[in-house]
């Protein structure tokens, strides 16, 4: 076992991702209507500028390790008519927003967003600039599945002005791809790739997943070099969260097929290798940049910010999320909409805003995830400063942390000196440990129907 293996095995324990704090399954029904509607028509400050979020739940196929909410259906009706909620919920938005708020960022995420067709993929886009002003330069993304991609979907997307691409590749092993339910051959990912650097997106981001079934330090390898070399500008190499009390349908994974605990740590010492060794930065998690890509830069100058798409460059925007079980963020409240496509229909449709659940943050939430995001995103945090800006003591008021944190100082994950709090090089690996240190929720004494996370390694 190698130095890195070992300390993996040591913090390995279920852990939030934090794309939220506090973390979606604290979000109550408590939380309504009544108090998102009054939280817009609040929060209108034309300081902060939006990013917009559409979530488009449909799928040809379910792959069988999916965590998202997601519909497989052939009936594309379905998606047309999503269409037309989506502009409903738009309008019910649009008119609380202050005139001059512009839009910076706007994402497509799914379920499969290229699940629409060109034509419809032009026309959200029409609708969305009719309700939203977007600026000229906007960072606009969208995830694709290469298995249903055209060039003219991505023609579609360019045209429409999304200069951002994420692909999901997974992993390019046949038997790993037959028993995930996810079968695309790599000639059809590379020209799909191929397709989006001659349409020129700015960004191309590759989606990979480790810990999916039959997958080895071998075959996983072969992934790798084979990915690497098409030089995308990221990668997201997500771990595989295998749930299946919470996701039925990840029983159609057989467990004698997943990779062991060291081989899942040998996996993570392999990318770790790889990508460092390929020149990529690791921004924290799962994320690896180039060296020139915004997202390292915007780490640099500290104003990386993590949301439910993970990592983003765009720190002071509200999140204002539309479509099934998506989620709206301002700087006091978290808003998730009805997860049911039906009902979330049902509810736009007699003129409500489709809110599930949410929450109001309390000043102790609003300290700690400003503490949580400085780790995360800053990878440091000036104790003195930090606590002037809260008007706190530092110290006192993150007494239980600094204990928390200190056997991390001891095994090399961070630096306690004088005032600062520093990631080290090796603690980027452990961010979702170093982070719990600061998570009051997680401190509290275990209860029946408490969050269960995956584990952090
Ligand atoms: S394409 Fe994505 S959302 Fe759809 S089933 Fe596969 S993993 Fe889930």
């Amino acid at each position: 076992m190698t130095a890195l293996t070992s300390l993996l095995e040591k913090y390995s324990k279920p852990g939030p991702r934090y794309t939220s704090y506090p973390t979606a399954p604290y979000f109550h029904a408590g939380f309504n209507e009544s108090h998102w509607l009054e939280e817009l028509q609040g929060s209108q400050s034309l300081a902060r500028d939006l990013s917009l979020y559409f979530h488009i739940p449909f799928c040809d196929t379910l792959c069988y390790y999916c965590g998202c909410n997601m519909v497989a259906t052939g009936d594309y009706s379905k998606a047309t008519h999503y269409l037309e909620y989506l502009d409903r919920e738009m309008a019910l938005v649009q008119g609380h927003v202050a005139p001059g708020r512009r839009v910076r960022q706007l994402h497509f995420g799914g379920g499969t967003p290229t699940y629409l067709k060109p034509q419809d993929i032009r026309r959200l886009m029409e609708m969305i600039r009719a309700r939203f002003d977007l600026a000229d330069d906007a960072e606009m993304g969208c995830e694709a599945d290469p298995r249903e991609l055209t060039r003219e979907h991505l023609q579609a997307l360019r045209e429409s002005g999304f200069n951002r691409l994420s692909i999901g590749v997974q992993d390019l092993d046949d038997r790993v791809q037959k028993a995930v339910n996810r079968v695309q051959p790599e000639a059809m990912i590379r020209q799909v790739y191929d397709w989006a650097r001659e349409l020129g997106f700015q960004s191309i981001n590759m989606d990979l997943i480790v810990g999916l079934p039959h997958q080895s330090v071998s075959s996983f390898s072969e992934t790798l070099t084979r990915t690497l070399a098409w030089a995308p500008d990221r990668f997201a190499v997500f771990a595989y969260a295998h749930v299946p009390w919470m996701k039925k349908h990840q029983k159609l994974i057989l467990e004698k097929d997943l990779p062991d605990f060291q081989a899942r740590l040998d996996l993570q010492q392999l990318i770790h290798d790889r990508m460092g060794e390929a020149g990529y930065v690791n921004i924290g998690l799962d994320h690896f940049a180039k060296p020139d890509d915004e997202m390292v830069k915007a780490q640099c100058s500290k104003t990386l910010w993590r949301n439910f798409q993970g990592y983003t460059t765009h720190k002071d925007c509200d999140i204002y999320a539309f479509g099934a079980s998506s989620i709206s963020q301002t700087l006091d409240c978290y808003m998730q909409n009805e997860k049911n496509v039906k009902r979330y229909q049902e509810l736009v449709a007699s003129g409500h805003l489709p809110v599930e659940r949410g929450l109001r943050l309390t000043r102790d939430d609003q300290i700690r995830r400003d503490a949580i995001t400085k780790v995360m995103c800053d990878l440091e945090l000036g104790m003195a400063v930090f606590g002037t800006e809260w008007d706190i003591d530092f110290q006192q008021y993150f007494a239980d942390a600094i204990t928390d944190l200190a056997p991390l100082a001891a095994d090399g994950l961070v630096q306690l000196a004088g005032d600062r709090i520093q990631v080290t090089d090796l603690g980027r690996l452990f961010l979702r440990n170093i982070a719990m240190c600061f998570d009051h929720y997680l401190k509290q004494p275990a209860q029946a129907g408490q969050p269960r996370y995956s584990r952090t390694a």
